[in-house]
């Protein structure tokens, strides 16, 4: 009985560890990362579409926006400070 709950163990660690190396291969976790750098944003500021690698972030409000660049971003914090006053 000892023997039969030590090869269940065995069995069910296998394919955990079978799971685990099946679902996050280096190469797939790569690929993800650049679709995420390709992923488009849009500038609120401008309203401008920019791929994200190329977009600056900036949190504003705990929100996180991508502009097309600093100059937006500052024009935008900007707004927002304004709106909130
Ligand atoms: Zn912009």
């Amino acid at each position: 009985m000892r023997n039969l709950i030590i090869i269940a163990l065995v069995v069910i660690g296998y394919f955990q560890l079978k799971r685990l190396l099946w679902e996050s291969p280096p190469l797939k976790r790569e690929k993800r990362a650049k679709e995420v750098a390709d992923e488009m944003v849009q500038d609120p500021a401008c309203g401008v579409y920019v791929p994200m690698r190329n977009a600056v972030p900036r949190t504003i409000s705990g929100h996180e926006f991508f502009f097309c660049g600093s100059r937006c971003a500052e024009d935008y914090e900007r707004k927002i400070a304004s709106r909130n006053a």
